[in-house]
């Protein structure tokens, strides 16, 4: 698996974008989470990087919770990939979500999106729900959820493939027992850190175990974190981590 960072910040930030992804899986190009200004992030991590992304080409999409910092570009996203399809019979993206998530997305997106009652959800995605009961197989890849404690649906996510397992928390207070799930086989834990009670402290992240802080990573830092207040390295924009 590969892994393209995309945005780091938190939802105030001035200086980073939201925080998202792209995984190339064995069968498909998986963005986690769609945050506003996605092309430009796209963009932007594409300079960086070296890494082509073209928007056409997303697989899949995973959203993991409906606050507008992980899903504010779905609008965009599914308008182009609507208007691609109907130019050209191209398949829509499939989207993915916790069913809790799925069950209020139309609610959000409908008054921008319906068309005067015109359109639903299935004309601009191919909705697919992820269980915590059982692994989804996304672009090649096991993918698992588990809900995590903030305040609206969230689910943290863990994707399989080739041996290795690459771990997200998305948006959750500080949880050892999330923790433990995410920790559980896996090769790299991308973990957020801002202000409580709704996301986690960055020291308590340091007082966790040294062998599952040195399989960490930080995202959704606010424009202030300093990163010297921890050892546990920040994630960086347009970052290539292969696993
Ligand atoms: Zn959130």
């Amino acid at each position: 698996m590969r892994l393209l960072i995309i945005g780091t910040g938190n939802a105030f930030s001035a200086r980073r974008f939201g925080c998202s992804a792209i995984i190339q899986g064995p069968t498909g190009q998986i963005m986690i989470d769609c945050p506003d200004s996605y092309p430009m992030a796209l963009r932007q991590a594409q300079e960086k990087s070296g890494w082509k992304i073209d928007q056409l080409a997303i697989t899949d999409v995973i959203v993991t919770h409906l606050h507008g910092d992980h899903c504010n570009g779905l609008e965009s996203l599914g308008f182009l990939r609507w208007l691609h399809h109907r130019e050209t019979g191209a398949s829509l993206p499939k989207l993915h979500l916790w069913k809790p998530v799925a069950d209020r997305l139309w609610e959000r997106l409908a008054p921008a999106m319906d068309q005067s009652g015109a359109a639903k959800l299935s004309d601009y995605f191919e909705i697919h729900f992820l269980n915590q009961e059982r692994e989804s197989l996304i672009g090649g890849m096991k993918v698992s959820c588990r809900g995590t404690q903030h305040p609206i649906p969230t689910s943290a996510l863990k994707f399989k493939a080739d041996g290795k397992v690459i771990a997200w928390s998305s948006d959750t207070p500080f949880d050892p027992s999330l923790i433990d799930w995410l920790a559980k086989d896996a090769d790299l834990i991308i973990h957020e850190t801002s202000p409580p009670p709704t996301h986690t402290p960055v020291e308590l992240l340091n007082s966790l175990a040294p062998k599952i802080r040195l399989k960490m990573r930080l995202m959704h830092m606010n424009d202030e974190f300093d990163p010297a207040s921890t050892t546990i390295p920040c994630l960086q924009e347009g970052e290539v981590i292969s696993i």
